[in-house]
């Protein structure tokens, strides 16, 4: 990558940013399509957050993705964000205005975009159940909604979080909400309603291959698709004891090049070649699943 006087560029902040494949998704995309920009990874305090998007502003950057711990915080940073964004109530992608950096949640939208493009899925209609009520959580569940879905059981272990996202849900799309703890005795037969499952607990994430959320996967059945959001392994123990039930199941991958995507969008108003992105990943995943193996 050559970097001169008319580079552009775009970030991403977040602490700790190390971990993230951003950087190479982004980059790859720029020098595939020839494009004279580059985009660069800061990990940033808390309490200099306000610096570093003002930083971000003066030197002329395009946008910037927001990643862990800062995605709510950035929000007041901004001068506005999407309705879809207020409603998931974070932000992970800033994008350029005349007067300051304006918020989008591209989180949401990959999620879906991967499902529609890998199952041909589309939930409007569907019942789905969502394991975990973080922030990643709450992206898919109002992105589910907001697309048409018919009813979002969530299974969380703290109820109030689920809650939280149930009521949005309800009252402000008017979907149908169902909020489950792990141990309520009606688990069985809540699960087995969902057309969809998705897990976006981080259990089984890596380094913790063996993790699983703590439902019986043998309540899982054939007609099924089950979804881990987790990339990292490319397939989660959930996943593999999905599939020996015959659920039809898909990684996190999708979702991950996906929200990227919008956002180099939103940025460049281009369109970057999201197969060959794929691969690159898909590649550096399997290397690292194997040098930790090694
Ligand atoms: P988060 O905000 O911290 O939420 C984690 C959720 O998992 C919470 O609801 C938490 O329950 C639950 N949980 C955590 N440990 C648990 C345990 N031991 N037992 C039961 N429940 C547990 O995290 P997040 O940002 O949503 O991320 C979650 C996962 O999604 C991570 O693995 C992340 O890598 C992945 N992710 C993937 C993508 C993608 O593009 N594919 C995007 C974003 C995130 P409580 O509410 O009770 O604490």
């Amino acid at each position: 990558m050559d970097i001169n006087g008319k580079t552009k560029f775009a970030a991403i902040l977040g602490n700790p940013v190390g971990h993230s494949l951003s950087p190479v998704m982004h980059n790859t995309f720029f020098q595939l399509l020839k494009m004279n920009y580059a985009y660069i990874p800061f990990e940033i305090d808390a309490e200099k957050l306000d610096k570093g998007v003002e930083g971000l502003w003066n030197l002329g950057f395009i946008g910037a993705n927001i990643t862990i711990p800062f995605k709510e915080k950035i929000i007041k940073y901004l001068v506005g964000i999407s309705p879809e964004a207020r409603l998931i109530g974070a932000v992970n992608t800033l994008v350029r205005k005349d007067n300051g950096f304006w918020g989008e949640n591209t989180d949401g939208k990959g999620f879906l975009r991967a499902l529609k493009q890998e199952k041909e899925f589309t939930p409007q209609g569907k019942r789905v159940v969502v394991l975990g009520a973080g922030g990643s959580a709450r992206a898919v569940c109002i992105t589910l909604a907001l697309d048409g879905a018919e009813k979002i059981t969530i299974v969380n272990r703290s109820l109030a979080k689920g809650k939280e996202i149930g009521r949005v849900i309800e009252k402000e799309i008017g979907v149908g909400a169902k909020i489950a703890g792990w141990e309520d005795k009606g688990l069985k037969t809540l699960i087995q309603e969902g057309e969809l499952i998705v897990n976006t607990t981080p259990l089984g994430m890596k380094p913790n291959v063996m993790g699983l959320p703590p439902l019986n996967t043998q309540w899982l059945t054939k007609d099924q698709l089950v979804v881990d959001i987790i990339y990292s392994p490319l397939e989660t123990r959930f996943l593999k004891e999905a599939a020996q039930q015959g659920c039809q199941t898909q990684n996190g991958l999708g979702m991950l090049i996906n929200q990227g995507l919008l956002a180099f969008e939103k940025w460049t108003g281009v369109i970057p070649p999201a197969e060959e992105i794929r691969k690159i990943l898909q590649k550096q995943l399997a290397l690292e699943e194997s040098n930790n193996r090694c």
